[in-house]
């Protein structure tokens, strides 16, 4: 993409609405505009970066066997009714009445539906075990809207559920979800911590969240220092063996590691001193068993083996997409913008010419630019007329994680330059080698 062509309305003066770090980078790169309390529009920049997210959380769900369908955001009333949740939920629902006097609302979540469809089609234990998921808007009229994506009103949600038929198995579902959801914050270049948590109006009694450290973050959260040294990386592990789920969960899941909801002063009490860290976290998913909760007062029963009629067993598991956009910014930034881990980033890298306008060094980057694409990388070329102090401000504010300078001086020697957003290190190469680097450097992810 060439910047001259593209629509990124970065902001020069920092938005004095915005409280914390994310929120103001994310107006400031131009990725968002409020609509509405709670309520953004995606623009260019933040729209990739939320399409890359969600693909990660497709491709990772889907290597785990769960299986991708699309429902609406508008749901009938009724299904809610069934369950009992409709005057449960209380005013964080958007209750909405259609032409016809029907009571409508946008969906907060989708229990109810999934359950729905579950019955209408399945009645045979052979079909088990059954995970379905999808990512679709959600709208929860949130008391206190604030730092942007991170607590909208309207927010995107991978949310899947699992039909089980023994309780047994619904574990092995939930054990497999926790693996499948390490699996997919690493890929992001994110540590999410699972933390015992409280299972709120979904209802319950297993249920961890995954929390990012952050300052910023809205959970206080208590662990012990050893389950901060995990790391999941890409384990290959066979999601269909209960074994395997059940020894990631006990290793990630058995020393202390609570949010204030679930904090027990005498269990906290006996890891030792030296090890317990207090700390502030942003929750970026959850995982519930629920049981027969939905099944039962729905009706969502199989045949068994042995002929008889059982509801199902089921659990509910959330990932926060829109909300992680913002916790990968709390996470990966500094004083001069946003520096994107390789696995999210809206462009592989950025192109800044220093001497627009020269022939030869817009001959350069025009080759560059032609080298990168035809191995797969997607470049931002600034074409501009800029100075080259606000090309270099403008690429390190919206965080592209490596640059490539090409100027008149270097081009005399044959060289570009390719700097790192992280560690700010610059290397002079040929452009061929810097495409090279660039291509091996994203190889694998
Ligand atoms: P919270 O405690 O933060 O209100 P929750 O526990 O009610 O969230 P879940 O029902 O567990 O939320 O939803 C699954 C995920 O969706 C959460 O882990 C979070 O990452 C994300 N999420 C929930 N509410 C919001 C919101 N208002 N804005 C953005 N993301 C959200
Ligand atoms: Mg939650």
């Amino acid at each position: 993409m060439r910047l001259t062509r593209y629509f990124l309305p970065v902001l020069k003066e920092t938005p004095a609405e915005a409280q914390i770090a994310s929120h103001r980078l994310m107006l400031r790169a131009g990725m968002i505009r409020q609509q509405a309390a709670g309520i953004y529009s995606w623009l260019p920049l933040g729209y990739k970066v939320l399409r890359n997210v969600e693909r990660i959380v497709h491709e990772e769900q889907q290597r785990a066997g769960h299986i991708p369908i699309l429902m609406p955001t508008i749901q009938p009333a009724d299904l809610w009714q069934e369950s009992g949740r409709y005057n449960a939920y209380g005013p964080e629902m958007l209750r909405i009445r259609d032409r016809h006097d029907r009571d409508m609302l946008f969906g907060p979540t989708n229990e109810e539906m999934v359950t729905d469809i579950f019955r209408a089609h399945v009645s045979s234990y052979k079909d088990l075990p059954l995970t379905l998921y999808h990512i679709q808007w959600k709208f929860r009229d949130e008391v206190r809207p604030r730092f942007g994506v991170m607590r909208g009103r309207e927010f995107l949600m991978k949310d899947g559920y699992n039909f089980d038929l023994t309780r047994e198995d619904a574990l092995h579902a939930y054990n497999r979800h926790l693996v499948s959801y390490l699996r997919t914050y690493e890929r992001m270049g994110l540590q999410a911590i699972p933390m015992r948590a409280d299972s709120g109006p979904i209802g319950g009694d297993d249920t961890h969240e995954f929390l990012v450290l952050a300052e910023t973050g809205e959970s206080e959260v208590f662990y012990d220092s050893e389950i901060a040294e995990l790391r999941f990386g890409n384990r290959d592990i066979d999601y269909d063996s209960h074994e395997e789920c059940a020894a990631v969960l006990a290793e990630f899941t058995s020393r202390y590691a609570r949010t204030d909801e679930t904090h027990d002063e005498a269990v906290w009490a006996e890891v030792p001193e030296d090890r317990r860290r207090v700390a502030r976290g942003i929750e970026v998913g959850q995982i519930f068993y629920f049981g027969t909760k939905y099944s039962e007062p729905m009706g969502a029963t199989v045949q068994g083996p042995d002929g008889s009629k059982v509801p199902v067993h089921m659990g509910s598991h959330g990932i926060g997409v829109s909300r992680l956009v913002g916790a990968l910014i709390e996470a990966n930034h500094d004083d001069k913008g946003i520096i994107w881990p390789e696995g999210v980033t809206p462009f592989h890298a950025g192109i800044v010419n220093l001497r627009q306008g020269d022939a030869a060094t817009d001959a350069a980057c025009e080759a560059l630019y032609a080298a990168m694409t035809a191995k797969g990388l997607e470049p931002l070329y600034d074409d501009t007329d800029d100075r080259a102090g606000a090309k270099f401000a403008t690429m390190d504010l919206i965080g592209l994680p490596w640059r490539v300078t090409v100027g008149p001086r270097g081009l005399e020697k044959g060289v570009v330059e390719l700097t790192s957003r992280r560690t700010g290190e610059s290397e002079e190469m040929s452009p061929e080698a810097a495409v090279d680097r660039l291509a091996q450097i994203y190889a694998g992810i």
